[in-house]
């Protein structure tokens, strides 16, 4: 297929309405993905134990069995790191913050259009594909971009992709103070308007996970009115 994507990927769609089901399969099979399609949660949850994804594209609302948002906090209890973006309905701001929490990287709202959902798949994908091949230390935390590992006081710390894009994109000026917009370009780029709610939710998670009382974090700092940023070195 002489139009294949350069770099094949392999997705796996997770939404119970055959029809969107289909043309999700179909739309990304033609760009040269390898694409894996259920319809219900518990499926989901087999198949990702089974095979590895390059990204998942999960629907909220599944009918019978766990929905979205049950499926992504088994996925990142189980510490998958895949990329997830969820589907959600329109106007359903509560959704999108509910599927970020759950440990969502990004959601795109009912209706969409294939060439949003491309870009936001592209915005991920050009993150978790590693280009560069530094190794940040700042404290007790060490980021190895390439590798895409982090090292908290010597052990290794799973982090998911938004995560790991703002922990990087902080470690990268410690002591600068990054506001929202600043953090979500950093794991989106500027490919859309984002929520900037979602850092908030992306830092308590990353706190949890790197700092030794997130309820006082010392690592990355709340500077009121601004953001955040990672403490000096
Ligand atoms: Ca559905």
């Amino acid at each position: 297929m002489a139009t294949a994507a350069l770099q094949p990927l392999s997705i796996l769609v997770v939404e119970d309405e055959r029809r969107l089901r289909e043309m999700l399969s179909a739309a990304f099979s033609r760009l040269g993905h390898a694409v894996t399609a259920v319809g219900d949660g518990r499926s989901a949850l087999e198949t990702t134990a089974r095979h590895e994804f390059d990204v998942v594209l999960l629907d909220v609302a599944l009918g019978e069995g766990p929905d979205g948002y049950e499926v992504c906090r088994i996925l990142r209890a189980r510490r998958e790191t895949v990329p997830i973006i969820m589907l959600t309905a329109r106007d359903a701001e509560v959704d999108a913050v509910e599927g970020l929490e759950a440990g969502a990287d990004d959601y795109v709202t009912k209706p969409f259009g294939l060439l949003e959902l491309r870009s936001r798949i592209n915005a991920v994908l050009r993150r978790v594909r590693p280009h560069a091949n530094g190794v940040v230390r700042v404290a007790e935390v060490e980021l190895r971009r390439g590798a895409r590992t982090v090292i908290v006081r010597g052990r290794p710390v799973k982090l998911t992709f938004s995560e790991f894009e703002l922990l990087s994109r902080l470690l990268s000026d410690p002591g600068r103070a990054f506001n929202r917009q600043q953090l979500l370009r950093a794991i989106w780029g500027d490919s859309a308007y984002r929520d900037p709610r979602a850092i908030d939710v992306h830092i308590r998670h990353l706190r949890a996970k790197i700092e030794e009382r997130p309820e006082e974090p010392r690592l990355i700092v709340t500077v009121p009115g601004v953001g955040y940023r990672f403490r000096e070195p």
